[in-house]
């Protein structure tokens, strides 16, 4: 009986976290960004997180110091 129930909310928390991860699949628009390597630590930044100085790429890091 107990052990049904177990059974029972593993299969049904199963297909919850099967649901829960094609739900968060569509996001191809985050991906699309543009993607910029930053000339003073070399990191992939989003390019609206740049900065241009002087013809040089900065990440938002490396524009602080
Ligand atoms: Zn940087």
């Amino acid at each position: 009986m107990l052990l049904k129930i177990i059974l029972f909310l593993i299969i049904g928390f199963a297909l919850y976290k099967m649901f829960g991860g094609k739900f968060t699949l569509p996001r191809s628009k985050d991906d699309s960004k543009t993607m910029v390597q930053c000339d003073g630590c070399g990191a992939f930044v989003s390019e609206d997180e740049t900065k241009v100085l002087d013809d040089k790429v900065y990440c938002s890091d490396c524009r602080r110091k």
